[in-house]
């Protein structure tokens, strides 16, 4: 039984300079080798790892048979953004977890397989449009990340009439403006929302629902059912002193400016970015992982990783980690800020840390980090971002009566993912998710609970 095949990438030295893609992708003599590893079981594991249920060995098997068309075919059947999930979804954790052979060597390269069928179809098929027999019923769709994109995909597809409402300039959430171009380029996902415009989904742009109109003003327009998908773009923040000092970013606004307003080409575009020298960021999660990996690539010299626990538990994904430190991301690990230090001009020059100490594993196996006493050093630095989680985005809730959210801001949903509004139905970030997989799964559950409670007469 063989390895799997290894998707070529390129060069750290010369990657770290630029936005262009890091891997690039399966030829089709490599597609076909590895989708030959798949064992095509008939319980098939793989596809109960995956929250939007894709056939996997069906689609694996056209590759095999050289039928590239008819697995895009398959993969479509299911999933709205084959191309966005073969190259940021978490397979190691979800489907090829499951895979048979992983158990004794590597699991099939599900992901990247995913990825050739979905860039294959891009470059070789055009977009047709779809004949869908309309039923009359329309829906609106809060927030154009993927929960609402595959909400909006599999209701367009059933006959409703979709209007997406997006607060930003454009399209794809956190695939836009999070995700930055060296992992997810804007013209793949681009070619994703074409896929979904060609079913006669509408968008509607620079539209802040809660303040712009109400959920009530979109029931008075004639809409039968709302999702909201608004994310979780409520950046987490250390509350440790000189915080506010200049050049201290949150990584949300850090990669919104770099990825959406194209901040690095200053002035060109608009909005300015300071391209530190010595960059600190501090986290371990994959808004970590990007954001240190773009401040390398906007030219700073040195590009430090600061976590209080070390790399193993880390939550970014290994291929991210890895990517990091092959490009010159220096791991601080162990690490704690505990106070910001700035200039006479109130410019942050350097933070005060403290060392810390794992414990041994609670009940939960979970190992915790404590500080070690008189262990406090200064690391200097002339921009600080802080990537310490994100939190449910607020507005949404706060300005609608009725729409309830629990202890942490999320909104609450029942098993049919309609929130405390009749009709209201939610899912992705807002409610609890916290990947592209996990949105587009909880999209896919409530376009179907949507589907069944505007056909049901008793509404
Ligand atoms: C930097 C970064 C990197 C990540 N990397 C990965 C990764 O590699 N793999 C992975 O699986 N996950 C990753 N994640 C997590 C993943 O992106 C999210 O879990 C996912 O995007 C959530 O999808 P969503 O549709 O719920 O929300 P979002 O993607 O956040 O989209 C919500 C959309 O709603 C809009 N909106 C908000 N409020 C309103 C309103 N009131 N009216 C109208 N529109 C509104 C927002 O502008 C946004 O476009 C990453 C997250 C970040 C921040």
């Amino acid at each position: 039984m063989s390895q799997k095949i290894k998707m070529s990438e390129r060069q750290p030295n010369e990657r770290n300079k630029d936005f262009k893609q890091v891997n690039l992708g399966y030829t089709p003599e490599q597609a076909i080798e590895e989708a030959k590893r798949c064992l095509q079981c008939k319980k098939a594991f793989c596809t109960q790892g995956c929250p939007v249920e894709i056939n996997i060995p069906g689609f694996i098997k056209h590759i095999a048979e050289n039928n590239f068309s008819q697995a895009i075919k398959v993969l479509k059947e299911k999933n709205n953004l084959p191309a966005v999930c073969g190259r940021v979804c978490p397979q190691e954790s979800q489907c090829e977890k499951f895979c048979i052979l992983a158990k004794k060597q590597e699991s099939v390269g599900i992901g990247n397989l995913e990825r050739f069928a979905a860039d294959w179809a891009t470059a070789n098929l055009k977009n047709e449009k779809t004949e869908i027999t309309p039923n009359g019923k329309k829906v609106a769709i809060i927030g154009s990340g993927p929960a609402g994109l595959t909400c909006a995909g599999d209701l367009a597809k059933l006959g409703y009439d979709i209007t997406i409402f997006e607060s930003l300039h454009a399209s794809g959430g956190v695939l836009r403006y999070g995700i930055p171009d060296f992992r997810l380029p804007s013209n793949v996902l681009d070619a994703e929302v074409d896929t979904l415009k060609a079913l006669g989904i509408k968008f509607v742009f620079n539209c802040l629902i809660g303040r712009t109109k109400t959920i009530q003003d979109l029931f008075d327009e004639g809409f039968n059912a709302i999702f909201i998908g608004t994310g979780a773009g409520l950046p987490t923040f250390l509350n440790i002193e000189g915080e506010n000092y200049n050049n201290i970013y949150s990584a949300n606004e850090f990669l919104v400016r770099i990825n959406l307003m194209s901040a690095f080409k200053f002035p060109e575009f608009d909005t300015p970015i300071y391209k530190g020298k010595n960059v600190v960021v501090i986290g371990g999660g994959n808004t970590a992982m990007d954001s240190a990996r773009t401040a390398k690539r906007i030219g700073a010299e040195s590009v430090k990783l600061v976590y209080r626990r070390t790399q193993e538990e880390m939550p970014a994904r290994l291929e991210e980690r890895h990517h990091a430190l092959e490009e010159g991301i220096e791991f601080v690990e162990l690490t704690n800020p505990v106070k910001f230090i700035a200039d006479d001009t109130k410019f942050v020059k350097a933070m005060e840390c403290v060392k810390m100490q794992l414990t041994e594993p609670d009940a939960s196996g979970r190992r915790k980090p404590v500080v070690i006493k008189d262990s406090n050093f200064i690391l200097e630095t002339d921009v600080v971002i802080l990537a310490l989680g994100l939190n449910p985005n607020p507005i949404l809730p706060s300005l609608t009566k009725g729409l309830e959210t629990d202890g942490h801001g999320y909104l609450i949903i029942n098993d049919k993912f309609m929130t405390k509004l009749n009709g209201v139905f939610a899912g992705g970030d807002i409610a609890g998710g916290s990947t592209v997989i996990e949105a587009m799964g909880m999209g896919k559950q409530a376009a179907k609970n949507i589907h069944i409670f505007l056909n049901d007469n008793t509404n």
